[in-house]
């Protein structure tokens, strides 16, 4: 087939492409972020439903990643690390990563650079504390990238993020003074929100996908990373992709994965990892995004008059 991308990463072991299930373990931060001044008590189903994550999602999840022998990746608000320690131990004990998603899901871009830089303390914080060893990797909740997080993040030694799409490829975002860090790229396809959730209460009401239906989306993407040398990692909840069906729809499509052969299954911090070393030897020249990109609205010459 013609190649679509130019100028893909050489992945390990000649690997066609690298894959990372990553999930956004998230739990009830959102019930407490969003209804911060409300009774949370009275809103009973909306915390089952989320719990539910933490209490079938994680052991289910990592028990089939356990099964295929793989180690991924699972983006946590601290708070979710201390309020869950039983499931974060399942997932640390098989080997997997816990990433840094903020502390109650916060969206950074609606604070300040000081209020931003408490949370991403916070969050180290708590996954040293669970870990025994700091985060190496971020995930911004919500998508909700500022204009500081990428300082903020080299500043505090985080050494990859996977919140952005710029490219099919990791990439380096890069600050002005031509500090970075190693971007793991994703786009709306690899997010099981967009097919399954239904959370009336809160205001998101997609129509369920059937799993297979929704399977073929992600695995559509897998498919094109496998045949051009991409990289293709998801961006999962365990409430919404832990249900037994959609769970089954997994196993289907890591055993497709695993039919399709030469496929690297590693966590983020490991591709970050392999990513930065190849720069490093100058074995491979990745895409570069210096941020912001923009410093101001770029003028318009007309303007809409009605
Ligand atoms: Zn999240």
């Amino acid at each position: 087939m013609l190649s679509l991308i130019d100028n893909p990463p050489p992945w390990p072991n000649g690997a066609r492409c690298a894959v990372s299930f990553a999930y956004d373990f998230d739990a009830e931060s959102l019930l407490h972020l969003y209804y911060p001044s409300d009774d949370v008590r009275r809103r009973v189903a909306l915390a089952q439903t989320l719990r539910y994550g933490a209490t079938v999602a994680i052991p289910r999840i990592a028990k089939i990643w356990n099964h295929f022998g793989i180690r991924q990746t699972v983006f946590t608000p601290g708070w979710c690390l201390e309020a869950y320690p039983d499931a974060v131990a399942l997932l640390v004990e098989g080997g997997h990563e816990i990433g840094h998603h903020g502390w109650l899901h916060e969206r950074v871009n609606q604070l300040s650079r000081e209020d931003e830089e408490k949370v991403m303390l916070a969050g180290i914080r708590a996954i040293e504390k669970a870990t025994g060893k700091p985060p190496v990797g971020y995930r911004c909740p919500s998508g909700a990238f500022s204009e500081h997080t990428l300082d903020l993040m080299v500043e505090h030694g985080i050494r990859y993020d996977a919140s952005l799409g710029g490219y099919d490829v990791p990439y380096l975002i890069k600050r002005p003074d031509g500090r970075s860090v190693v971007e793991l790229p994703h786009e709306a396809t690899a997010d099981d929100w967009n097919q399954y959730v239904n959370l009336p209460v809160s205001g998101w009401t997609m129509q369920p996908r059937a799993p297979a239906d929704a399977r073929a989306v992600f695995q559509a993407d897998f498919d094109a990373a496998w045949e051009h040398g991409g990289l293709w990692t998801a961006v999962w909840h365990p409430f919404v992709s832990g249900r037994l069906a959609r769970a089954e729809e997994q196993v289907r499509l890591i055993e497709h994965m695993q039919a399709r052969g030469d496929v690297w299954f590693a966590t983020c911090a490991e591709i970050a990892e392999h990513v930065a070393g190849l720069i490093a030897r100058n074995e491979w020249t990745p895409p570069e995004e210096t941020l912001p990109f923009y410093d101001a609205a770029v003028p318009q010459i007309v303007h809409p008059s009605r």
